[in-house]
């Protein structure tokens, strides 16, 4: 891999395909960025379901539900169709609403952002730490005053927010701890995993996430009484289990006790999720071999790579988050995913700072230069493939590409 490294930068930029060069991988065997398996067990699910012709919410939601609360050793998991689906209800079950104030960071996706507007809260940003890309807990206190309700933490790329300092202050202010753990699903911090540090711990089965169910989440509660407020909360507002309704146990009247949601997870999509979450190991054993494998190939570019995990700590590799140093490349980093595009490897950026988007900047005045960490990151962070379904051969690719791209300089 390093025998490029004494030719002139031209020869070596000529070899570029966003230069007219050979692409590292054909046209029409593109790496699309975070492509899940999907393997025999789950499409035999699905069939299985359909042939039962129970399709909605029943008892292979119920099934995933009991799993997923026994993995994350939790009281209660409540399956619903989406994380954002499971932030909203999260704030709602907690009682927030209009003028109340939920602390979250800018280096995270819309959603956990929406989730806050939607519940009629205001969210009030925390600007994250460079190496991490976690919200600075240091930070956190000066942004608390009588609105705030809640700190929303998201667990950035799979790794674990600092959560003692966190927890810490948010005991003193008496705050709620709801998690984002859409990145998160194996992450661990100090011997307990994600979704057991705050009141509530929200996850997605995206397409792109850890474990898949084409769109999903999940909201996790040790308390009885926050859960099935999100049952009912989730399900039009409807006093009994709905999905009951219809069952041989009898007909059974409903009530509707709140202007509730359709949040619930259809039975298609818990069918992959069972399967999924059997064989949650065994793709972060994959993931945790892809990156070890990027941090050694890519050590010597241009690019500072993802931190290692912290002591005691447990990183879910959900995402992989090179830096690129414009400085010393010469070239910003949409250069780099265009460069990347056209040796046709997909790729993604996990994020344009949410401060820096037209609809919050003038909703809530949010400035450039106000989270200067998240903006540091935002211009130069990419996303490289580390699905699980990545062959040894698609991983060469992305070496490949990644490594003749960053070596122009
Ligand atoms: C994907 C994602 C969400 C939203 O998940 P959906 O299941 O697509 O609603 C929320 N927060 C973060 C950090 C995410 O990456």
């Amino acid at each position: 891999m390093k025998c490029a490294g004494n030719k002139k930068s031209m020869n070596k930029r000529s070899l570029l395909a966003i230069d007219g060069g050979k692409p590292v991988r054909s046209k029409n065997d593109f790496m699309v960025f975070g492509s899940p398996p999907i393997e025999e067990a789950e499409i035999e699910e699905v069939v299985q379901c359909m042939r039962s012709r129970w399709i909605g919410t029943g008892p292979r939601a119920h099934q995933f539900e009991e799993d997923f609360a026994l993995y994350k050793e939790k009281r209660f998991a409540i399956a619903v169709n989406s994380c954002t689906a499971a932030l909203h209800l999260s704030m709602l079950a907690s009682g927030i609403g209009p003028g109340d104030e939920v602390i979250t960071t800018p280096m995270t996706f819309c959603a956990t952002v929406n989730a806050i507007i939607h519940s009629g809260a205001t969210p009030v940003l925390v600007d994250c730490d460079r190496t991490t890309m976690n919200i600075s807990p240091e930070q956190i206190e000066e942004k608390i005053n009588g609105r705030t309700k809640a700190i929303l933490v998201v667990h950035f790329a799979g790794r674990c927010c600092d959560m003692d300092p966190i927890l810490s202050i948010a005991k003193s202010y008496n705050l709620m701890v709801i998690e984002d753990c859409a990145h998160a699903v194996e992450s661990e911090y100090h011997g307990k995993k994600t979704g057991n540090f705050g009141d509530l711990g929200c996850f997605s089965f995206y397409v792109t996430k850890n474990i898949v169910t084409g769109e999903g989440g999940m909201v996790v509660t040790d308390d009885e009484r926050i859960a099935s407020k999100i049952k009912v909360l989730g399900l039009h507002g409807m006093s009994k289990d709905a999905w009951k309704r219809f069952s041989d146990d009898g007909y059974k009247h409903y009530e509707v006790v709140f202007a509730g949601f359709k949040y619930n997870m259809p039975d298609l999509q818990a069918a992959i999720g069972i399967h999924q979450l059997k064989r949650v190991e065994r793709y972060w054993q994959r993931r945790h071999e892809i990156w070890g494998i990027y941090n050694r190939e890519f050590a010597s570019l241009p690019c500072v790579l993802p931190a290692d995990p912290e002591p005691d700590t447990r990183h879910a590799y959900h995402l992989y988050t090179p830096l690129i140093d414009i400085e010393k490349l010469g070239k910003n980093r949409d250069w780099v995913l265009n460069a990347l595009t056209a040796e046709n490897v997909g790729t993604g950026v996990h994020y344009i700072p949410i401060h820096r988007h037209p609809y919050y900047r003038k909703t809530f005045g949010w400035r450039k230069g106000q989270f200067p960490n998240a903006e540091w990151i935002g211009e130069r962070t990419i996303s490289l493939p580390i699905s699980p379904a990545l062959s040894d051969n698609d991983v060469d690719d992305v070496m490949r590409a990644f490594t003749k791209i960053m070596r122009i300089a």
